[in-house]
């Protein structure tokens, strides 16, 4: 057993390494160790915790370590990283399951002594936190639905959806003062049941009617909502770690749903209220002849160009082509040309997916450059490669203002001299739009499996 004292020492510890493990994860070269501080933190806190006073039953809590540490194991073990995003989302749920589960143990314990404003205080805790829970459980659920195509990704959009929304929010009010007063007298129960139901019904309702391009601002919303979930757990048990990591994550994720936002130029309540992407007219049928394009001439092509840009996407992530892409990059760059990757930043099917990748294939930083960084030089450069993207370089956003994507910034692409696309088909990508890109008078299709292809590329410039 460890002391108070201690384990209170031993949460400001925790805290601070997980202050700094986000601010390591705020830059790639310093990515790694922000994860060993995270991982430290965590260390720290599952000790301290378990060794601390509120622990009393140590069976229990080991069956449920080893349960939760394999399923854990097996699913980090199994998942391939194209399925990271959906697997994020389910965590994000079990987040919000948790909120529900130590919220409903909470109410029913009556044995916590609290007495007058302090019983209301908790009391309030507990029905916000089951109410974020629940939201944040039933949305995720949505959410993982939608990424791995369980569910179709075009918004749901029930008529009069906002005055729903509003009419689920009053409701929920309505029934916090019943709660809150049926709670005194020991009751409560059914107000607390009711909230919980509308609270699951509006998650569903708020993910469904977020239009597949819209996505990565849910993705980043849920993780703020987990985040206060986890915090909302934390005034219930009155564990100030749980409040400090849960405000963290919280505000963090709020942060990366700005940035997503500013990314994808929508208005954050917009995307919230659903529907934005989703304009009244048709968007306009892709026209015109496509112009294949086989290895031989890409690498000629290449060989003879001074400036190249590449652009990945998420058929990157599929093919798991970016070791053959670094291949190509330091066979390119030995040989005196400036090659460079241009990085869109909802490519993919989380944030910053494509960095990890390219990280893990270890292509060099100083090349990766974010979008608004090089939008510009497109008609300074000789060829890019487009390597399974597909929304993320869709003039339609530009020029369609009945696109499902219109306004959204993309890669441009197709100012440079010749764009080369490598996919396996003319199928559309996330936000399922047609893309005048592959009819451009300047770009080359180059069909297949972009590591086949990459792969092929890579031999015929070696010889
Ligand atoms: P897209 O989904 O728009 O396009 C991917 C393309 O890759 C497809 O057209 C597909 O074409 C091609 N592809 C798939 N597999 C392969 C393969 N093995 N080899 C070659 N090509 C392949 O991806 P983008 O990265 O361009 O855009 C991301 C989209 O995902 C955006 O709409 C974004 O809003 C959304 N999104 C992003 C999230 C994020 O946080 N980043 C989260 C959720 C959604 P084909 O089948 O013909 O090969």
């Amino acid at each position: 057993m460890m002391s108070q004292g201690l384990v209170t020492m031993s949460y400001v510890a925790a805290s601070i390494l997980f202050i700094l493990s986000l601010s390591g994860l705020s830059d790639q070269e310093t990515a790694r160790k922000g994860n060993y501080y995270g991982m430290a933190g965590m260390a720290i806190a599952i000790i301290a915790t378990i060794l601390s006073d509120s622990v009393n039953s140590y069976v229990v809590l080991i069956i449920a370590l080893m349960i939760g540490g394999f399923i854990g194991t097996k699913a980090a073990i199994k998942v391939e990283m194209t399925q990271m995003p959906e697997l994020v989302a389910l965590m994000h749920s079990l987040v919000g399951m948790a909120a529900i589960l130590v919220g409903y143990a909470n109410f029913s314990d009556s044995s916590n002594g609290l007495e007058g404003v302090e019983k209301t205080i908790h009391e309030v805790e507990i029905y916000i936190g089951i109410f974020i829970g629940a939201v944040t459980f039933s949305g995720s659920v949505i959410a993982f639905g939608k990424l791995c195509g369980k569910i179709d990704g075009k918004p749901v959009l029930l008529p009069g959806r906002h005055f729903l929304n509003l009419a689920l929010l009053i409701a929920t009010i309505w029934l916090g003062n019943t709660f809150l007063s049926g709670a005194e007298v020991g009751g409560g129960t059914f107000s607390l049941i009711i909230m919980t139901l509308i609270a699951l019904a509006f998650g569903v309702h708020m993910v469904m009617a977020i239009g597949g391009a819209d996505m990565p601002v849910v993705v980043s919303m849920l993780n703020s909502y987990s985040g206060w979930a986890a915090a909302a757990t934390g005034f219930m048990l009155s564990n100030d770690l749980l409040i400090v990591t849960g405000a963290l994550v919280g505000s963090s994720g709020a942060i990366l749903s700005y940035i997503m936002c500013r990314a994808m130029n929508r208005n954050f309540l917009s995307v919230i209220a659903g529907g934005f992407g989703s304009s009244s007219g048709e968007a306009a049928a892709v026209e015109g002849d496509i112009a294949p394009i086989d290895i031989e001439e890409t690498a000629k092509l290449l060989s003879e160009a001074k400036n190249i840009m590449i652009i990945p996407g998420y058929g990157m992530a599929v093919a798991q082509a970016q070791h053959t892409v670094n291949g190509i990059t330091k066979l390119l760059r030995a040989k005196d040309k400036n090659v460079r990757f241009a990085i869109h930043p909802v490519a993919g099917r989380m944030p910053g997916h494509m960095n990890v990748l390219l990280a893990e294939a270890k292509v060099p930083y100083d090349i990766v450059y974010e979008m608004d960084e090089i939008n510009e030089d497109f008609p300074n450069i000789d060829v890019s490669i487009v390597i399974g993207a597909n929304d993320i370089v869709n003039p339609s956003a530009l020029d369609d203002p009945n696109s499902p994507i219109a306004g959204m910034p993309v890669i441009e692409c197709w100012k440079s001299a010749t764009t080369i696309v490598l996919k396996r088909s003319m199928a559309a990508g996330y936000a399922g739009v047609g893309n005048p890109l592959f009819v451009h008078e300047n770009t080359r299709m180059l069909f297949g499996d972009a590591n086949d292809s990459m792969q092929a590329v890579l031999k015929a410039l070696n010889t």
